[in-house]
């Protein structure tokens, strides 16, 4: 499992940076990206938690 960010929809919130900050950081530009090649399978719960945050459905799996 991968996770993509689409930094078109992205609007900064922050919301899944602060649920899951083992996965996800800010980019220079101040936008979140997932800085893990391939989600650890105990991380998975926390993760659909921080994609159903998202206000904007930019995570999504890859
Ligand atoms: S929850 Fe969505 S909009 Fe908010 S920082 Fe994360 S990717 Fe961006």
């Amino acid at each position: 499992m991968q996770l993509e960010v689409d930094q078109d929809l992205c609007i900064s919130c922050g919301s899944c940076v602060n649920i899951c900050p083992e996965v996800f950081d800010w980019d220079s530009e101040e936008k979140a990206y997932s800085f893990l090649d391939e989600i650890p399978e105990n991380l998975k719960d926390h993760i659909y938690e921080a994609i159903e945050s998202c206000p904007t459905g930019a995570i999504y799996e890859n």
